[in-house]
């Protein structure tokens, strides 16, 4: 497959219409040079030149999940776990019994589970072919699906709650996700989505050093305005933010730091990933200096996106949605 030229790339991620405006470079961790650019027709930043399918092909393989089963290592993994186990409680808090759930871009299928032990739930998976799926499949209790989502996978109206954490801004054509999530979700059902938040302090701070923007597996971000206005287009109405999030945000801020003093791009959160291929070209020595670090800022990171939260200001948000009522 050969790639289109670059101008035909550069595209809106959301709309696919052509970009206005070149903001700012990044460099992914392979060291291919990059551009984020802004639309001014629907407000999403967006990567270009669109990564061809042999970029992100490349993008994500092994080495995005990590080389160990799970995504993260260590205690990270057992943070994550925890964090998990939070939101599937507070998730779970408004079903009723029996609901029908997806989480798209369900990862190793660890939501889900936890998901399993908060009640008696129907609950469903879609996670792209590779190590994160073949370990979802082996848990018990969930249905997983190895792909992408398709129209026929769900019947209309059976969803009771879908969820998106940290996938939207990964969506070749999120127009149509959009469409078919739609359409299979029930009218009182709720779509909960998390992504970084464009609008943050961390994003303007760092720009093409902003660990959020993870080059080139991130394709476009909304701000907040152009969020509600472009989901409205598809028949969703935002009606809750939750901006807080100590699994995202202090992190995103001490890798962030790390990227602005010219170290390796997100090499300390790839080696909390457990990508001992990317981390072995840099000495062991810097490693433990920036784990360092990150122990020192720890705590003040978590300070420092609490004040952030209360401005709407933090790294990531998580916006909860509804279905607008069709208008006659
Ligand atoms: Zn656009």
């Amino acid at each position: 497959m050969h790639s289109a030229p670059d101008q035909e790339r550069s595209v809106c991620g959301f709309c696919h219409r052509p970009v206005s405006r070149e903001l700012y470079e990044c460099v992914d961790t392979r060291g291919s040079r990059w551009k984020w650019a802004v639309c001014d027709l629907c407000g999403a930043h967006s990567l270009v030149p669109r990564p061809s399918d042999a970029d992100l092909a490349k993008a994500y393989d092994t080495a995005y999940y990590g080389e160990s089963e799970t995504k993260f290592v260590g205690w990270s993994e057992r943070f994550i776990e925890w964090c998990r186990k939070g939101r599937a409680k507070r998730l779970s808090q408004s079903l009723k019994s029996g609901a029908r759930v997806l989480d798209l871009g369900c990862g190793n299928g660890g939501f889900l589970s936890a998901m399993a032990g908060m009640g008696s739930y129907d609950l469903h998976g879609v996670e792209l072919k590779g190590g994160s799926a073949t370990r979802a499949l082996g848990r018990k209790g969930i249905h997983i699906k190895v792909g992408t989502l398709e129209q026929d996978d769900f019947e209309p109206g059976c969803l009771d709650l879908v969820t998106l954490f940290h996938v939207f801004e990964h969506l070749v054509d999120p127009g149509n996700t959009l469409e078919m999530i739609h359409r299979a979700m029930h009218r009182d059902a709720r779509l909960v989505m998390s992504f970084p938040n464009i609008d943050s302090f961390q994003a303007r701070l760092f720009r093409g050093d902003w660990l959020h923007l993870d080059p080139p597996r991130h394709l476009f971000l909304l701000p907040g305005n152009s969020f509600r206005r472009g989901m409205e287009s598809y028949g969703f109405d935002v009606v809750a933010k939750r901006f807080f999030s100590v699994e995202q945000n202090p992190f995103g801020l001490i890798q962030s730091m790390l990227n602005a003093m010219g170290l390796p791009r997100d090499l300390l959160y790839e080696r909390l990933k457990g990508n001992g291929h990317y981390a072995s070209h840099h000495g062991g020595g810097s490693i433990l200096m920036q784990k360092a670090f990150a122990g020192i800022c720890l705590f003040p990171a978590i300070v420092i996106d609490a004040i952030e939260s209360l401005m709407g200001k933090s790294a990531t948000v998580e916006y909860t949605l509804i279905k607008r009522p069709l208008a006659r």
